[in-house]
């Protein structure tokens, strides 16, 4: 999508240091870590928020799904196993609208760990 931030960085238009990638997901440092470990975990294909999830994932006619939410999550995990905190732990964030605190409109997990994260929001 059109002046998307992560789109961008999806598509190589933006530098992001990788941390792990698949045909259908990317994950990248967080550019103002709030923990030892913060990595963002997006979808390639633009999806804003995880309000528009089960849309993305819904398959129709037995076709692939714009994007897989249960894939998604194993990514997730997936991540935190590259990150080295699978098994000390991690919080799997997403923000959701302006309550939520989301500035970016694609949808994004944030995965922070590495230390004890203890009340930090
Ligand atoms: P959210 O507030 O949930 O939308 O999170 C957006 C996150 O994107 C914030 O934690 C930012 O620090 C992060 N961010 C913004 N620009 C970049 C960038 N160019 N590379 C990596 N992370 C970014």
């Amino acid at each position: 999508m059109e002046n998307c931030l992560f789109c961008k960085i999806v598509q190589g238009e933006i530098p992001c240091e990788k941390v792990l990638e698949d045909s259908d997901f990317l994950a990248f440092k967080d550019i103002n870590p709030k923990a030892r470990v913060h990595v963002l975990v997006v979808p390639r294909k633009h999806v804003s928020s995880l309000n528009e999830l089960e849309a993305a994932t819904a398959k129709e006619g037995g076709a692939s799904p714009e994007v897989d939410g249960q894939a998604l999550l194993d990514f997730v995990v997936r991540v935190a196993r590259a990150s080295g905190i699978e098994e000390s732990g991690y919080r799997a964030i997403v923000n959701v609208g302006p309550h939520g605190g989301q500035e970016v409109p694609h949808l994004h997990f944030h995965v922070l760990g590495g230390e004890d994260l203890g009340d930090l929001r």
